[in-house]
This record gives structure tokens, sequence and C-alpha cells, in this order.
């Protein structure tokens, strides 16, 4: 079995991974505050902690891993999105209007991620189904001497805990200086963290010892990660931005409510994605969200492997040339791929040994391209799925039982014919049904909407690059 290593924040060391148990691996990813589209460096954690999660399955066995996910339903930032709409003139009660809003974002996420080929997490919990728990922890928090309550408030009081800043490593003086730490008159030291706060009646707010309020949001990924991982997990991980504060004062949370478990091994950051050499921002008009490029009609799976392509503790440059680049490069693989006559054999020892050391994935893509070179069509496929790509290659399509991909890209081709259609570009729109005849499909126009019919043995590499060509020509 490969021995997998890696990086840990906490240590700053690399370091052999040994799970707590290896029948149940756990691993913790701080997720979305659901008010906006995910943007392009949203996307970036997704996609390298799916990727290890898939590595972690691969080494461990597939029931063997269990990976959480949060989603922030509860944030000023979402109550914020809820008055402007109200403010627009939306009618509906603020209540509601929140709520309207985090279930749509979370549609929009898991619409999104998919398009990206990441599995969904084994839990997803979403914070406002977890408040008791908070609301426990804080409560065990006072009753130690690490929280104080203050003007309807309950803060975590940093100087009670010695360790503060040791996962960051940061000084209080540096700590202080450096983040933007909220002042309030109420806190008897600046550092000191929201672990409840008071709602007014029109946002939304639970009843609880210190009156009707809402978690600060550090206490919810110590509270949901306990109760779904346990009290001594393996990995936590998330964006470098969220190392300090967030997960320095989930670590102060967690560890001063129970000092006797040890919370997170180990700790993973992917660095940040930046467009052109700029950090993305709406003002500088380089800011994209996944959708804007699937909207493009670039496919999920390129951006995939733009991702991939840089080290995870890298920063991570997008530019259009590496999207260019990444469509090539998954045409050549597909074409290769296509070939294998067996879907499930063992991925090439070269390609795993370099996403265990520290999830190599520009290495690993590098044993792709050999194997690719080589035409090992097989291993390439195998291999290529634990990154997540080469998803939707179809195996041989027979009339009669025609498989999930193949009937995916056909599906794909009617939609972009109902699309042409719908600009009326007719000619174009007869084509991609000429084409879809072509492989042995036929398309039938019906009142309610257009449905096909296998007519001959499929022929899915045809298929394939047919789909490949109308997405290269809508793109
Ligand atoms: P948020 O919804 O802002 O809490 O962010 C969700 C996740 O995206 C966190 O893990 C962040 O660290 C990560 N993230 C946000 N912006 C970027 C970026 N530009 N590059 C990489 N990761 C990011
Ligand atoms: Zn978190």
């Amino acid at each position: 079995m490969a021995e997998l290593a890696f990086w840990n924040t906490k240590t700053r060391r690399k370091e052999i991974f040994r799970p707590i148990d290896r029948g149940n691996v756990r691993m913790y990813v701080c997720g979305p505050t659901v008010y906006d589209r995910a943007h392009i460096g949203n996307a970036r954690p997704v996609v390298v902690f799916d990727t290890l999660c898939r590595l972690l399955r691969h080494v461990f066995g597939d029931g063997n891993v269990t990976y959480a996910r949060n989603l922030t339903d509860v944030d000023d930032k979402i109550n914020g999105r809820a008055a402007e709409l109200r403010a627009d003139g939306d009618p509906r009660p603020i209540l509601e209007i929140v709520r309207s809003v985090t279930d749509e974002t979370i549609g929009w996420y898991h619409a999104d991620m998919a398009a990206l080929g990441a599995s969904l997490p084994t839990h997803e919990p979403r914070a406002t189904d977890y408040i008791q728990e908070m609301i426990e922890m804080i409560k065990i928090l006072i009753g130690r001497g690490h929280a104080y309550c203050a003007e309807g408030h309950v803060l975590f009081d940093v100087s009670s805990y010695a360790d503060y800043g040791k996962l960051a490593r940061q000084s209080l003086k540096d700590m202080r200086a450096g983040a933007r730490v909220e002042v309030a008159p109420y806190k008897k030291d600046n550092l000191d963290f929201v672990l409840w706060k008071p709602s007014s009646p029109e946002i939304p707010g639970w009843e609880s010892p210190w009156g009707r309020g809402r978690p600060g949001w550090h206490i919810e990924c110590s509270a949901m990660s306990r109760n779904l991982l346990g009290p001594t997990f393996d990995i936590h991980a998330g964006g470098i931005d969220l190392a300090f504060p967030h997960h320095e004062n989930e670590v102060a949370q967690s560890v001063c409510a129970h000092p006797d478990d040890g919370f997170a091994n180990l700790w993973m950051h992917n660095g940040f994605l930046q467009v052109n050499g700029q950090k993305m921002a709406k003002s500088l008009g380089n800011f994209f969200t996944v959708k804007d490029l699937i909207d493009r009609n670039i496919d999920g799976g390129v951006i995939r492997l733009v991702l991939l392509g840089t080290h995870y503790r890298q920063p991570l440059d997008w530019t259009g040339s590496k999207l260019k680049e990444a469509r090539e490069v998954l045409k050549r693989w597909r074409r290769v791929a296509i070939n294998a006559s067996e879907p499930h054999m063992p991925p090439d020892p070269g390609f795993i040994s370099a996403l265990a050391d520290d999830l190599n994935t520009p290495q690993a893509l590098a044993e792709l391209h050999r194997l690719a070179a080589k035409k090992d069509a097989e291993s390439l496929l195998s291999s290529a799925s634990i990154l997540g790509l080469l998803q939707d290659i179809p195996l041989e399509g027979k009339a009669e039982e025609i498989d999930l991909n193949t009937r995916k890209l056909i599906e794909e081709l009617l939609h972009e014919r109902t699309r042409q259609r719908e600009l009326r570009n007719f000619a174009r729109a007869d084509e991609i049904r000429d084409a879809i005849r072509s492989v042995g499909v036929e398309v039938n126009d019906r009142p309610g909407g257009t449905g096909w019919d296998v007519v001959s043995q499929v022929d899915t590499r045809r298929l394939c690059d047919i789909a490949d060509e109308f997405r290269e020509q809508s793109a």
C-alpha cells in the first residue's frame, strides 16, 4: 500500500499520514458561506480536496473515508443580501428571503461543483441544523472560564488559552497588528472573538441562555466537526486565508472545551487563485464565477485540469492560455482513453506515488502524459479517474445496453441543438441532428419535446469526437 505524506500547516513539516482508524479516515473541509455564486477561487479547495478524498478512498477503500464539508447558512453577508432584496421590492418577510437565498445558493453550488466533477461529501451539514450543539459548546467554554458574556454577546477570552496563535505561528502582538480584528467596546481584548451575538427581531435568531441570537462563524465548524467526525479526527482543510483567524479560533474553542481530545491532527491549506497575476476583484474586472465559465461552454473537466495543474500549496495563476492548453490536453487524452477495453484496471504506480507525495498533482499530470504517449488506455483512464478527470468517457455502446456516459453525451448534443434552434441557427441545429444520426441514434421531435432512440450499434468513439468538436466550436 502506498505510504502517504502531507505537509502539515500545524508543524510546518511534511509528515507520514497515519490515520487514527484505517477503517474510517475522517476529514473536514470548511465550505462556503451561501449568499452568492461560487467564484473560480472558491472552486479550488473543492477540487483539491475532492482529489484528496479520491486518493484516500483509493488507498484505504471506498467505504473507509468520511468527508464532511459544511454550508455556512447563517452569516451577516447572507442577512445583508436578504436586506438588499427586500429593499429592491421583494415583498416576503425577511426570514423567508434569507431561507430562499441560502436554498437557492446551495442549489447553484451543487450544480457548479458537480460540473467540475466534484463528488458530494459524505456529510454536508448546514450550520442552522447544529445551533443546539453550538450552544452546548459555548456553555462548556463559559463554564471552564474561557468565555464571557458582555452586552448580549458571548466572547472567547483569548488570554485564557496559552497556545493561542500556535497554528498560525503568530505572536499576540503580530496578530493584533496584522489581523483586521473587530474593535468593540464590550471586548476585554480586541482579539477576543464572538461565539454568540444578539439578533434583532428581523434577522435570524435562536433562543439561548444569552437571549435570542445567532452563533459566530468559528463555533460552527468546532461543533459540526465534533458531532460528525468525533472528538479527534484526521484532516482539517480549507483555503490558506482560513488558517488565521478561522482555524486558529476553531482550535482554541475545541481544545479549551475538550482539553483531553485532540481535535484535528493534520491541517492542510490550499494557496490562493489569482487571475493573470492579480488578485481577483470585482473592481478589477477580472472576477468570474464557475457558472460564467460553464456558460461560455467551457467543459468542467477543462476547468478542473487547470485547477490541478498547480501544486495545491502554491498560488495558482489563472490564464486564458492555460484553459486553451488544458482543452487540447484533455482532447488528446480522451482519444487514447476511449480505447480502454477494461475500465477497472488499477491506476499506474508512478502516478499514485506522485499523489502520495503531498498531493503532487503537476507530477501526477506528467505521469498521465507519459501513459497517453505510450497509448496505455486502461492505466490512463483509471489513473485520471483519481484526479476526477475523463469521467465522461463512454464504454463501448451497444444498442440494448447503452451506458450512462453515452446517454449524457447524446443529451448534451441535443441540448446544444435546442439552444441553436432557440438562437434561430437552424442550419447548425440540423448539423447537430445529422451528426447524432450518423452514430446510430435517431432524433424525434415530438410536441412535448425532443426524444431519441438507439437504432443501431452506437459508435461511442465518434460520438465523443463529435461532442468535442461542437464544444470547441461553441466555446
Ligand atoms: P468563503 O465562502 O469565502 O468562506 O470561501 C470558501 C472557500 O474558498 C474557503 O476555503 C476559502 O479559503 C476559499 N477561497 C476563497 N477565495 C479563494 C481564492 N481566491 N483562491 C483559493 N481559495 C479561495
Ligand atoms: Zn470552518
